[in-house]
């Protein structure tokens, strides 16, 4: 798979792959294995409420409830490890991609996907593809070499996260 694959993939189905906002962490890991701890600051407590943060390679998870309630990928360090379905494994793919080119492969897809309505710094374009839970952010960064239309604009992170979780 390349990276527009994994995208468009995410874009169309909400995840990638096994990891949906909603999923079951039990359920997931019963096909890929445990996750790696992904604690931005290890031996911190956690409070009540407040999401445990694992991944798979470098598809962070936020988890509560034992539910996903977001799903991360940040493509800006120029490759991702990605689960390749094997427990325990993760492949690692080159990452970098433009706006023109997932605009693109979101068209052949016959995906729609909307401009970030928010007010965003102004060196961002956002494209928001609609679901449920959770929808999908593509955020991308403008670069210097950028001519119109964010077309020079590169892929920093794609982020789902279900902001309506109630905990149970
Ligand atoms: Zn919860």
């Amino acid at each position: 798979m390349t990276i527009v694959e994994v995208l468009t993939e995410f874009a169309e189905s909400g995840g990638i792959g096994e990891l949906k906002p909603g999923a079951s962490l039990a359920d997931v890991s019963r096909r890929l294995g445990p996750p790696q701890d992904g604690e931005y600051f290890p031996g911190r407590r956690r409070k009540s409420g407040e999401p445990r943060n694992v991944r798979y390679g470098d598809v962070r998870l936020e988890v509560c409830c034992d539910i996903l309630r977001a799903v991360a990928l940040s493509t800006g360090t120029g490759s991702v490890d990605l689960p390749s379905g094997v427990p325990g494994k993760t492949e690692e793919l080159p990452s970098a991609v433009t706006a023109a080119q997932l605009r693109e492969a979101f068209s052949t897809a016959g995906i729609r996907a909307e401009e970030g309505s928010w007010p965003e710094p102004a060196d961002q374009v956002t494209l928001v593809v609609r679901h449920s839970p959770a929808d999908v952010h593509f955020t991308f960064r403008r670069t210097d070499s950028d001519e119109s239309e964010g077309s020079g604009a590169v892929l920093h992170s794609a982020i789902a996260r279900d902001t309506h979780h109630v905990c149970r």
